[in-house]
């Protein structure tokens, strides 16, 4: 930590930070400036938070060098994590992308269900996603089938063998959703309900945690260092876009960016998901292809077998035809990419 003191410390102001600093088993190196005098902060303490120290009298600012997560970052691990499942499908480090599709919420109708499950596992993908419990910005809207869904989705694992996807909105559902789910879901708009984040923590299933709507990269890596600080460290990154002040032709604002930006920082595996990102079906292509060139370890799409009967996000899920079609020409981008990165060292620098 650097301490930046204002233009006008005291001498007295000055002594108090060192105290603390010293008190907390941190080393202090005091520099004086022609105007400001700043004390570097030598030691790896969590005991003396930031805003302590900036609570002060005489403190300006404080400005940290390492990352706040920990648990998450680079520094800890420089290798990235490969999370591994049963049947032998990895996801992240140099492993081939995944891809991860169904509809947004599971329905009642099973065989619809089961012909986007069979296009999927038709065309490589390794999950099938589907909520049931769904998180709706409406309470009159369907907020999914709850266990009955689950069980369509266990149905569906038994005829194709693909993995299971689907979200945990509440602690009290978490032994009934892992009976049944491969990988967790938590929705962007629990990133931050860090109760929820405590209790996949302390659950030994591969978590998807999908970045808040409102989320900086910092406050999304350090919902995932909540759950590897609960003792599961197999979360799996998902950007899926960000609420911008534009929303005329897209529904969120993918931060493709955010990917590599996350590479570097973290060794976590991280995802993409234009269909949330952008609301829109003809821009899941090209942001699948953006989001898997930028360096995506796997695509989340929705897909629906007749999406203006889908009970959400109908408008943005692709017809299992229109899946096929992208997924043919996205399969042979993923293989290219896969090729390059088994071939190339991981460069985070
Ligand atoms: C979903 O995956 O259907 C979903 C609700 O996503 P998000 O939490 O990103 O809005
Ligand atoms: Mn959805």
């Amino acid at each position: 930590m650097i301490i930046i003191m204002e233009k006008f410390a005291t001498e007295e102001n000055i002594q108090s930070v060192i105290n603390i600093l010293q008190e907390h088993g941190f080393r202090a190196i005091l520099h004086r400036g022609a105007v400001h005098t700043v004390i570097d902060a030598l030691g790896d303490k969590t005991s003396l938070s930031p805003q302590r120290l900036e609570a002060m009298d005489g403190v300006s600012q404080v400005k940290l060098i390492r990352e706040p997560f920990r648990l998450a970052s680079r520094d800890r691990k420089s290798e990235d994590t490969v999370i591994e499942f049963e049947n032998g499908v990895k996801i992240g480090g140099a492993n081939r992308p995944v891809s991860i599709v169904g509809p947004c919420s599971v329905d009642e109708d099973y065989n619809g269900l089961l012909q986007v499950a069979v296009a999927a596992k038709e065309l490589g993908c390794q999950f099938l996603r589907g909520g049931a419990f769904k998180p709706r910005t409406s309470p009159y809207d369907f907020d999914g089938l709850g266990e009955k869904g689950l069980q369509l989705l266990a149905k569906a694992k038994e005829e194709t063998g693909l993995l299971i996807v689907t979200e945990l909105m509440d602690s009290s559902d978490l032994d009934l959703v892992c009976n049944y789910a491969d990988v967790i879901q938590i929705g962007a708009r629990n990133m931050q309900n860090f109760k929820l984040l405590k209790s996949v923590g302390k659950c030994n299933k591969p978590v998807i945690l999908k970045r808040g709507p409102a989320s900086t990269i910092r406050e999304f890596l350090l919902a995932a260092e909540h759950i590897m600080y609960n003792g599961n460290e197999k979360v799996i990154l998902c950007e899926r876009g960000l609420k911008s002040f534009d929303n005329d032709y897209t529904r969120n604002l993918l931060d493709i960016s955010a990917i590599p930006v996350i590479k570097k920082y973290s060794h976590l595996p991280i995802i993409i998901d234009p269909s949330h990102g952008t609301g829109q079906r003809y821009l899941i292509e090209p942001m699948a292809k953006a989001g898997l060139v930028a360096g995506a370890d796997g695509v989340m799409v929705e897909v629906h077998h007749n999406p203006p009967q889908a009970l959400s996000d109908g408008k943005q899920s692709l017809t299992i035809p229109q899946f096929k079609e992208i997924f043919s020409r996205l399969n042979s981008l993923i293989d290219t990419l896969h090729l390059e990165k088994s071939s190339a060292p991981n460069i985070v620098e």
